[in-house]
């Protein structure tokens, strides 16, 4: 194979009159003269120029929208406007035939929904192009922040266990013949004829784990993929997606908040450094679809000004309490605009709240801290008030909330009375109380869904468009227009099923007069 170069190295050099060799794939192909070639590398073409005098006719021919072809030629100035180079073309090779007429890519505008049936060609579009080397770099700036800041990257486990049934949200990991399962002398199936001796899931988030290395380490952060078998089907949430959770030893809730938001910014500022070509692409594109809006819904900015913004502001950080004063006075509420009218204190916020508050009231991204104990996990720090709860919930214009965190409980007592409350099985969770009786201390974390840091820093709209291969439900309650409406029952209950198995050596057991040996 001959020496290739990218078509992102042969555009940003300045020089020309050198030969190269480019491979890629044929996007248009203008006046049988001119290729414009995309190999993946960036969002712009290469004009390489062909002479059909000059051309077998048979490979000639063999030029169609879709081939994969290399060539070899010179780069010299190019002579027609829109491009500073172009390649003038002295061999050129067909390495991989394509049917133009066959070919479900074409060269005019196709929508975002056809394009979600033929998920596995999107990536040849400009569009999925400029998504995907984006969200690249984001995940990228990630690791470098946490890095640089000298966290440690901790890979929490994807199939977790549960000795609970009926965990509403999981899904299921199991080796049993599900045709004709193994039963106990109760009829129920039998899971400890399963691979691992008991039932497992697949994991709905790393944080217990997390704590585990938080309490040693220091500052830990996991980055990976997390399930969820949720009944919404919103454009904001998939069954399988990604998550950043970082969790801090020693950092308080002011802290913690301190972190997260410099976290977005740092991977905002990395992206308009690194992807500019990128986001100006997806910039255009979203400039157009919001021409097609009605003057009244359309955005006031456009979106490298809207990126800015998040960079040059504050977040407003603000209580549940106040922001429920807010909501209460608010007009939409007054005028009965909200499908889920805001009364009394300690209801959960919907998703229209949260958008008002972000989008109309604020007009910036808002921290929402304080939150009833009632609606949020059991391991959140308890306030003095004996009514609220540590936590932060960062809103974003746009999107919703896009990170979950909280301080959490640290001491034992108040951590096994709330369980206790909440009837969750204190001994099964004796791995995570241990953290509290050995060397306790205040902590924190948060969770950042990264499709959602995606979706707003690529202006996209809905999720399934920044992740390769969206998981959706298919089944009931599956609707490909469902409204943006969803509730959180689900969260709090989540992490009661959320078990994992240690292997307990014999002396500690005796330490251990909480648990029960076997
Ligand atoms: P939501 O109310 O939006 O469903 P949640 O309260 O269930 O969120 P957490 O359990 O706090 O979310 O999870 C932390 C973060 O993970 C959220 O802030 C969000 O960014 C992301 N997230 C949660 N569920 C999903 C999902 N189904 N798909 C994509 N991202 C998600
Ligand atoms: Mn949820």
């Amino acid at each position: 194979m001959s020496q290739r170069v990218k078509i992102r190295q042969v555009l940003q050099d300045d020089s020309t009159n050198y030969e190269v060799t480019v491979k890629g794939w044929v996007r248009t192909f203008r006046n049988n003269q001119f290729i414009a070639l995309n190999d993946g590398s960036t969002n712009n073409n290469l004009q390489v120029v062909v002479n059909e005098a000059e051309m077998d006719p048979a490979t000639f021919k063999r030029i169609t929208r879709g081939a994969a072809i290399s060539v070899t030629g010179q780069i010299i100035p190019s002579l027609g406007k829109g491009q500073r180079v172009e390649l003038k073309t002295a061999s050129l090779e067909i390495l991989g035939d394509c049917d133009a007429e066959a070919y479900p890519i074409q060269p005019q505008k196709q929508s975002l929904e056809f394009m979600r049936e033929i998920a596995h060609l999107r990536f040849r579009t400009n569009t999925f192009g400029a998504i995907f080397r984006l969200r690249h770099a984001l995940a990228f700036a990630v690791n470098q922040f946490f890095h640089q800041k000298g966290f440690v990257y901790l890979h929490t486990p994807i199939i977790t266990a549960s000795d609970a049934e009926g965990a509403g949200e999981m899904f299921r990991v199991t080796t049993l013949d599900m045709k004709n399962p193994p039963r106990n002398e109760a009829g129920e199936i039998d899971y400890k004829e399963d691979f691992f001796g008991r039932s497992t899931n697949l994991t709905v988030s790393g944080q217990l784990e997390g704590e585990l290395g938080a309490m040693a380490l220091g500052d830990i952060y996991t980055f990976g993929p997390t399930f969820r078998a949720e009944n919404s089907n919103t454009a904001r949430h998939l069954a399988e997606f990604w998550m950043i959770e970082p969790e801090m030893a020693f950092y308080d809730l002011k802290d913690n908040m301190d972190l997260a938001e410099e976290f977005i910014k740092y991977v905002i500022r990395f992206a308009l450094d690194n992807n500019r070509e990128d986001l100006d692409f997806l910039a255009t594109r979203l400039a157009e679809e919001e021409k097609q809006k009605p003057q009244a819904e359309r955005s006031e900015m456009g979106l490298i000004e809207k990126l800015e913004f998040v960079l040059n502001n504050d977040f407003e950080r603000i209580t549940y309490t106040e922001a429920i004063e807010i909501l209460r006075n608010s007009k939409p509420n007054k005028n009965k605009k909200f499908q889920y009218p805001v009364e009394g204190w300690g209801t959960d916020l919907q998703s229209e709240h949260e958008r008002f508050l972000v989008e109309k009231h604020f007009k910036k991204p808002v921290i929402l801290t304080d939150y009833p104990a009632a609606i949020k996990s059991f391991y959140m720090k308890q306030n003095e008030d004996g009514k609220t709860v540590r936590a932060m919930d960062i809103l974003f214009p746009g999107i919703g909330e896009i990170v979950g965190g909280s301080q959490r409980e640290e001491n034992y007592d108040k951590l096994v009375a709330r369980m206790n409350e909440l009837n969750i099985p204190v001994e099964e969770l004796y791995w995570y109380l241990d953290t509290r009786r050995f060397g306790t201390a205040p902590h924190s974390g948060f969770g950042l869904g990264f499709e959602r840091l995606v979706l707003f820093v690529s202006g996209m709209t809905n999720i399934r468009d920044v992740i390769p291969f969206p998981a959706l439900r298919r089944t009931r309650n599956s609707k490909s227009n469902t409204p943006d409406v969803y509730t959180k029952a689900g969260a709090l209950k989540r992490l009661l099923f959320h078990f994992m198995e240690i292997p307990m050596p014999a002396s500690y057991c005796q330490l251990s007069k909480t648990i029960q040996c076997v």
